[in-house]
């Protein structure tokens, strides 16, 4: 596999209906100074719509402000979902803040936020139902897309959903979805469970899987950990990301501001990462470790605290369990601070400092990412980080982790389920979670392609892909084109082209967040519930539907029990927000202030908060020994204990010397298009450029390859090649090249296709053993001039 497109981002800078880099910011200034104003809409207007056949044309540009409405309600770039406020001027959508009623964020948001006027205003978008005439499906071969009426796609769709049922395989439809409203995943799950299929594959198989399952070990909680940041006074963060890409990313920006100026005492934050994220920037300490070995600086420093006795004997003694094994284990001399130094790259006396004010330092936190856990150990390493934070007694405590708490939402009646779909859903799931391939995994979103390929357990005769583009997240990429050519007939849902939408039947346009009813709450992070609605700031462009709305009426059309679970909770998207809020607010209420705040986060909650046999925090853990003992597997030895296992590279060393590391920089939008200009503009803030991405490399490593900074270079792994501008930069350490992620799209969209690379091209398929995450770290490559 070759990809070429080192040069093609400054032809697409200045080669389409450019706004330059200065225009860029002259717009914004005006924009956030005087929206009343008509010259400044008019002037914002042209940010958003960037040619006169996008849908801005479609809007009267009136001389001077006739309307004005501020409309609450959320954002969905990415899986925070902030409340927000959105400036609705003459009909048009013109400026998006943050709703100073969430307490989650405080009122603001991130920089992604303003990218849903052009989410909105996207010229590409679909606008209608779309039919493929080509059957020939892959890569850059055209679909012949035709457009049809609704009734036309919906009748379609449904018969083949029906036809699928009656003879009694529902289990051989798939569903996959990526970014969707909380609210729109409720309405999915409802239906395939009406359905009777167990197979709904969501993509956080290629998020942080790892870092749930390392929670899960400790305390049977599997879940994102939640930390309690505003109140903590030290971090040390293993590849998280915290500032860039980790959520809830807008709790975290504005807390991060509480923590280091807001307070007399600053707290300390300590990054260990090979790359100098902007996080890193913002710290007080960045230490460039070896990739991969995260787990072994967690064991070394669990080693000084526990040999210097600086740990919590009070909370050790009364809610942990299996202390006395990790302790031993940790005195292993494979983990004194000495032998750790050499795995790690990280000084023995820097070992120690960290563990010292780690365990002195209170309250403190350890803060794990994908950086440290996506990686084929990433559970074990996901542990052997968490536990340190029980190990200082960090646990519900004010600064340490905390427990989310989730919304009550009202509940809904049990989904009515026939014969069929009961069979349906006792099938085995083709992800393969569960079993003794993957005995912890919730999910294994990149595993579904090969069962599909492979017919196993059974072939998949529909996909449905909601918001999702497994094609451009999953490594091994070439997998998924070939997974959905296979499938006889896919469904793909979505506001806008892209990669898994050209292997699609037929496409159902759906709206935007900025167009639709739903409710939402955030990953993890605050503690205490927070709610927020989701209502369209203008009417669904072009008729295109919520992906509720779609979902309601394909029950509807299946009738009898599929169509009954759909009952009693609403008759559409807004009827179904209404009904699920309803326990929280009056509707009216909830329309005007967008967002409901649940009670403040209660502490010290040790006699429920542990789900483990023992009913407390495990340092040798009973739920894996049970799911290892069912799956016939050995929990002898380190297999239930936290530890660092060397991570097994894709790769030989010496062919191919270096770390590929990938990594989700703040404006890459996560709905799977990159098709916005302002993002574009500042893609890569640490490098103040925008319209590409580059092959990072540190000055050293180029300088022995012979590399200079802007140099034209190939990327290659043992699955493939790309063609990237190279960036000599300073902050990364020497044995990796890293690459962000989220340009090199290929399907569409005037603003993205064409533009940089795709690191995920030349990944391998790897996973976490225990998870089933997808490993991302673990490609070896090297890098040469083109
Ligand atoms: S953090 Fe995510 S949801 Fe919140 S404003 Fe930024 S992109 Fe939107």
């Amino acid at each position: 596999m070759e990809i070429n497109r080192a040069d093609s981002k400054d032809k697409a800078k200045h080669g389409r209906a450019g706004v330059s880099r200065r225009t860029f910011i002259k717009l914004s200034g005006l924009a956030g100074a005087a929206v009343t104003a008509s010259y400044a809409f008019r002037k914002y207007a042209l940010a958003a719509t960037p040619t006169s056949e996008s849908p801005g044309s479609e809007f009267p540009q009136v001389e001077g402000v006739v309307s004005e409405q501020l409309i609450p309600t959320s954002c969905l770039n990415c899986a925070t979902r902030c409340a927000t406020r959105v400036r609705v001027t003459n009909g048009r959508a013109v400026k998006i803040t943050g709703n100073p009623l969430s307490q989650v964020s405080e009122g603001e948001n991130c920089a992604r936020a303003h990218v849903g006027l052009q989410v909105l205003y996207d010229p590409g978008r679909f606008t209608l139902p779309l039919k493929r005439t080509n059957p020939v499906k892959g890569r850059d071969i055209d679909p012949g897309w035709t457009a049809i009426p609704w009734e036309q796609a919906l009748d379609e769709v449904s018969e083949r959903l029906k036809t699928l049922r009656d003879s009694g395989q529902p289990h051989r439809l798939v569903v996959f979805h990526g970014l969707n409203t909380t609210s729109g995943e409720d309405v999915i799950q409802r239906f395939a469970t009406a359905y009777g299929t167990p197979n709904v594959i969501s993509d956080a198989g290629f998020d942080n899987e790892a870092d749930k399952s390392g929670q899960w070990l400790a305390d049977g909680n599997y879940t994102q950990s939640a930390y309690d940041l505003p109140r903590t006074n030290y971090i040390l963060a293993f590849g998280a990301s915290i500032l860039e890409s980790y959520k809830p990313l807008a709790r975290s920006l504005r807390m991060w501001g509480k923590i280091r100026r807001e307070r007399p005492n600053r707290a300390k934050v300590v990054v260990i990462d090979p790359r100098y994220s902007v996080t890193a920037l913002r710290s007080d300490q960045w230490l460039p470790i070896n990739p991969g070995t995260e787990g072994a600086l967690a064991m070394a420093i669990a080693s000084v605290i526990i040999s210097e006795n600086l740990y919590d004997i009070g909370y050790i003694e009364n809610w942990t369990y299996g202390f006395d094994e990790y302790k031993a284990l940790a005195l292993d001399i494979k983990y004194s601070p000495e032998s750790v130094a050499a795995v790690t790259g990280i000084p023995t006396d820097t070992i120690r400092q960290l563990a010292r004010e780690f365990a002195q330092t209170k309250p403190a936190i350890a803060w794990r990412g994908r950086g440290a856990t996506s990686w084929p150990n990433g559970s074990y390493t996901s542990y052997a980080i968490f536990c340190l934070n029980a190990l200082v007694g960090s646990i519900d405590v004010p600064g340490g982790v905390i427990y989310q708490e989730n919304p009550p939402y009202r509940s809904m009646p049990d989904v009515t389920e026939d014969d069929i779909a009961r069979a349906g859903k006792a099938q085995p799931i083709i992800d393969l979670r569960k079993t003794a391939r993957f005995p912890a995994a919730e999910v294994v979103s990149n595993q579904a392609a090969d069962s599909i390929l492979e017919g196993k357990p059974y072939p998949i005769e529909i996909a449905i892909g909601i918001n999702s583009n497994f094609n451009m997240l999953a490594p091994g990429a070439d997998r998924w084109d070939r997974a959905l050519a296979t499938v006889p007939y896919y469904v793909h849902i979505a506001p806008f082209p892209g990669e898994m939408a050209e292997f699609a039947d037929i496409i159902l346009p759906a709206c935007t967040f900025m167009e639709e009813w739903g409710y939402d709450h955030s990953p993890p992070g605050s503690g205490f519930a927070e709610v927020r609605i989701k209502q369209p700031v203008v009417a669904p462009l072009y008729g295109t539907k919520s992906v509720a709305n779609i979902t309601f009426e394909l029950a509807r059309r299946q009738e009898g029990t599929i169509a009954q679970s759909f009952t009693g909770i609403g008759n559409d998207a807004e009827g179904f927000v209404q009904y699920r809020t309803s326990s929280l607010a009056p509707w009216e209420e909830f329309r005007k202030q967008g967002v409901w705040v649940g009670p403040a986060y209660e502490y010290y909650k040790y006699g429920r908060i542990f789900l483990t046999p023992t009913k407390k925090f495990e340092f040798r853990s009973g739920n894996l020994q049970t799911l290892l003992l069912r799956a016939g597997q050995s929990t002898g030895g380190v297999a239930t204990l936290p530890h660092y296992e060397e991570p097994e590279f894709l790769g030989d060393p010496v062919n191919y010397p270096l770390a590929l590391l990938p990594y989700q920089p703040l404006m890459s939008v996560e709905n799977g298009s990159q098709n916005y200009p302002w993002a574009q503009e500042m893609f890569l803030v640490m490098h103040g450029q925008g319209w590409n991405n580059f092959a990072e490399l540190n000055r050293h490593t180029a300088r022995d390859l012979g590399i200079r900074d802007g140099d034209a270079v190939w990327v290659e792994s043992p699955y493939g090649k790309i063609r990237a501008k190279a960036r000599v930069f300073e902050g990364l350490h020497p044995g990796v090249v890293a690459i962000a992620t989220g340009q090199g799209h290929y399907a569409y969209g005037q603003w993205q296709t064409g533009i940089g690379i795709n690191p995920n091209e030349i990944i391998g398929t790897d996973y976490d053993s225990l998870s089933g995450q997808a490993v991302f770290f673990n490609t070896r490559v090297r890098v040469y001039r083109a």
